[in-house]
Parts: structure tokens; C-alpha cells; sequence
């Protein structure tokens, strides 16, 4: 039986090179320079945000602005001599390499990727070529670029790919929680890609031994999130005192995160990670949708009252559900608290109550978000029609 955070790809020593490596990477990691993929969505705009903020990093954000990709999130990061913007596409090779040379990072966070489930379900295309195609080039242009690097830089360079719990599949009610051993068995083309794109990491760990780290995380919530993902959409769709559709019988169970903890367990696994590692990362608080909408409905009723006569629970519709909707998420996040000592800052109740309160005070972030091309529409049910 494969045991829980023993995990690391063969190929590495990880006894005195690692530890050594790290020392160098640690003694660097003032100053370090990391380019960041994906660095206008929701979770990297946050990791940026807690880069420049809370740490001495220089940021290279790389992002080809999809439809996702928002730069009004980072407005005050934006402003520091520490940040860099490059607006590109990670299948680009050529660009992507020419970015490498200017700027010379020492690690790479890989980011940039489809992410909406229900968007991987009309229009998987998008999703084959950035999570699958697109990892797969940024992997081949970073091993070139850290091959030339000087002995020393070389020895410290880290390549983080951030991936998803979605890639483990459905969980059984009374499974286990999905650890860092557990077998890929991705339900959705999002995931299916997702689990693709971990694949082509581990093999240019094992094969080319490029200094490779890949962490799996829980759904995020938070600031910042696109209003298509479950929990912008339910408040900005009560605040509007339209539906609040919930997918099935509402009974789907997500281990959440508050995207800032997130932000954190990344820099803390780029910083102190041990090379070729995997880290699961996980909130440890599970939910059913329906209460996490029902508790969402509760945060609104006390903070933006509706007229008296109105209740944001009465909007609550079931629809049909998502098909090959997952019942269950959950992730044993014991390894990263073990041995790096992360553990989330935020229970679920006090990072969504921050998250209903973010969204009421950050009215025309989003407002701008909605009079773009996304307005709320259903989507992701082509496979039933
Ligand atoms: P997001 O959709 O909010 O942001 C993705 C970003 O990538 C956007 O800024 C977009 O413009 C950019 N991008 C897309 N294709 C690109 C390309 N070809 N080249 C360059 N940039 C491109 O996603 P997110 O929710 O911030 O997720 C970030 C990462 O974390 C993803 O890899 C996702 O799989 C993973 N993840 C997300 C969650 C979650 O709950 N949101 C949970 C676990 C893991």
C-alpha cells in the first residue's frame, strides 16, 4: 500500500543534494526572481499579490489575458519596481524563451491554464492546448533556458506547476482523502487535461531532471475570482436578485481554501519544498454546495438586507446537473503541514465572510468583469443535450 507524504520521484537524490540545493535556494530567496505564469487569474494575481506584498521577490507575470486573465487585479502590485508584465501566450515557444533571457528568473510558477470545468465540457479545445500543449512547450523552453544556466543558478532553479485536486476523481462518501499517492482518475476534460499536464512535469523531473515541484490543491474562494466560479456567482447573482442554480441536488461535497492561504503554501513549497515532490494542499473544510450557497445567502441577508419581504434563500433553484459532476473532493493536506509547516490561516467561516464582505466593497471590480464577454450565462451542459 502506498503511504501517505513518503512520495518522491525517482530519479532525485533527495537526501544530500536536495538539502543542499534548498540551502542554496533559501539563502537566495531574497531578491529571487520568479516569472508566473498565469499571473492575472484569480490564484495568481493573489500569489502575486503575496509576493510583492509580504515578500522581497521580483515578479514576471506572463499571461496571454484570456477571458480569465484581469489586470485591474493587480492595480497596487502593479506599481512596484519589483513586477513585470509580459503579455504572452505560454504555447508561444519563441516568445517564451525570449522572455527567459530578458529576464533571467530563478524559478518558474506555472499557472496559466484553462480552468472552469463547465467550460472544459463545451469547448475542450482551449483546454488541450494550454494545460496539455502549453505546459508541455514551457517545459521544453525552461529545460533549455536552466541547461545554460551557470552551475550555481542551475543547482537552485525550481519549476513549481500548481494542478488541481480534480485529477484524483470522484471520492466514495467514506473514502479516504486523496493523498499524494493516490491514483489519477480524472472525471472532466478540465481535470483529464490537468492530470496531463502533472504527467509531462514528473517526466521532465525524472527524464531530463529538471528541478521540478507540483502541488495539488482544494477549490480556491476569495477575492478576485471570476464571477463564472460557484461562489462569485451566487452572491453577484442574489445581489442581483436573479436564480441561484444549483447543479443536482446540491449535495456535492468541495474541500475549500481561502485563496490567500493558497498563495502562501506555494511560496512556502517554491521556498522549502523538497525537489521532485509532490504537496497536496488542502483547506480541511468540507462543504456541500447547497450549504455553502444556503450560508452565502445567510452572510448577504445581514450585510446588504434585501426589501423585508425578501429572502436571498427563496432564490435557490435546483438545476440539472453537471454531467460526470464528481460527489466528492477531499485532500489530506498532513504532508505540507508536516514538513513545511503550512497550515490555512482561515477557517470557511471567516474567509467567506471576508469573501461576501470583499465582493460587496469591490462593486465595480466586478461590475467591469460582468460588462465584458461573461454575463452570467449557463454553460457546460453540451454533453446531456
Ligand atoms: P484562472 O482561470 O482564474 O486564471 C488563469 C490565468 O491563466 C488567466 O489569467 C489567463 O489569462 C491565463 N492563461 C490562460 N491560458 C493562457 C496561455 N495559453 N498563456 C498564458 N496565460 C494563459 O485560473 P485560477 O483559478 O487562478 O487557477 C490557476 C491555476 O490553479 C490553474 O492551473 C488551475 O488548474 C489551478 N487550480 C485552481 C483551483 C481553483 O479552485 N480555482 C484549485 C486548484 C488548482
Amino acid at each position: 500500500m502506498p503511504q501517505c507524504g513518503v512520495i518522491h520521484l525517482p530519479g532525485f537524490s533527495l537526501e544530500n543534494s536536495t538539502r543542499m540545493h534548498n540551502r542554496q535556494f533559501r539563502a537566495r530567496t531574497h531578491g529571487l526572481k520568479v516569472l508566473i505564469t498565469g499571473g492575472a487569474g484569480f490564484i495568481g494575481s493573489a500569489t502575486i499579490r503575496h509576493l510583492i506584498g509580504q515578500t522581497a521577490a521580483h515578479v514576471v507575470n506572463v499571461d496571454s489575458l484570456t477571458y480569465a486573465g484581469n489586470l485591474e487585479s493587480l492595480a497596487d502590485a502593479a506599481s512596484s519596481d519589483r513586477y513585470a508584465f509580459e503579455h504572452a501566450d505560454i504555447c508561444d515557444k519563441k516568445r517564451i524563451a525570449q522572455i527567459l533571457r530578458t529576464h533571467q528568473p530563478d524559478a518558474i510558477m506555472h499557472l496559466a491554464a484553462e480552468s472552469h470545468v463547465d467550460r472544459s465540457i463545451d469547448g475542450p479545445e482551449a483546454f488541450l492546448q494550454t494545460n496539455v500543449v502549453g505546459t508541455g512547450r514551457l517545459l521544453q523552453v525552461a529545460t533549455e533556458y536552466w541547461r545554460a544556466l551557470p552551475a550555481e543558478r542551475r543547482a537552485a532553479f525550481r519549476f513549481l506547476h500548481i494542478s488541481t485536486d480534480e485529477v484524483f476523481g470522484d471520492l466514495a462518501a467514506d473514502g479516504e482523502p486523496f493523498c499524494e499517492t493516490t491514483a489519477y482518475a480524472p472525471s472532466s476534460p478540465y481535470a483529464a487535461t490537468k492530470a496531463a499536464s502533472d504527467h509531462l512535469v514528473r517526466a521532465w523531473g525524472r527524464t531530463y531532471k529538471l528541478p521540478v515541484l507540483i502541488t495539488n490543491c482544494s477549490n480556491n474562494y476569495g477575492p478576485y475570482q471570476f464571477p463564472e466560479k460557484l461562489i462569485p456567482h451566487m452572491i453577484l447573482n442574489a445581489l442581483s436578485g436573479k436564480p441561484l442554480p444549483v447543479y443536482g441536488d446540491g449535495r456535492q461535497i468541495r474541500d475549500w481554501l481561502y485563496v490567500e492561504d493558497h498563495a502562501r503554501a506555494l511560496w512556502t513549497v517554491l521556498t522549502r519544498g523538497r525537489v521532485g515532490e509532490t504537496y497536496n494542499i488542502g483547506g480541511c473544510n468540507e462543504q456541500r454546495n447547497i450549504d455553502v450557497v444556503r450560508t452565502i445567502c445567510a452572510l448577504l441577508q445581514r450585510h446588504a438586507p434585501p426589501s423585508p419581504e425578501r429572502r436571498y434563500e427563496d432564490l435557490i433553484t435546483y438545476v440539472t446537473d453537471r454531467p460526470g459532476h464528481d460527489s466528492r473532493y477531499a485532500i489530506n493536506a498532513g504532508k505540507i503541514e508536516r514538513e513545511l509547516g503550512w497550515k490555512p490561516a482561515e477557517t470557511f467561516e471567516t474567509g467567506l465572510a471576508k469573501t461576501v464582505t470583499w465582493y460587496l466593497e469591490n462593486r465595480r471590480w466586478w461590475q467591469r468583469v460582468l460588462d465584458g464577454s461573461y454575463r452570467l450565462v449557463r454553460i457546460g451542459t453540451s454533453a446531456v443535450s
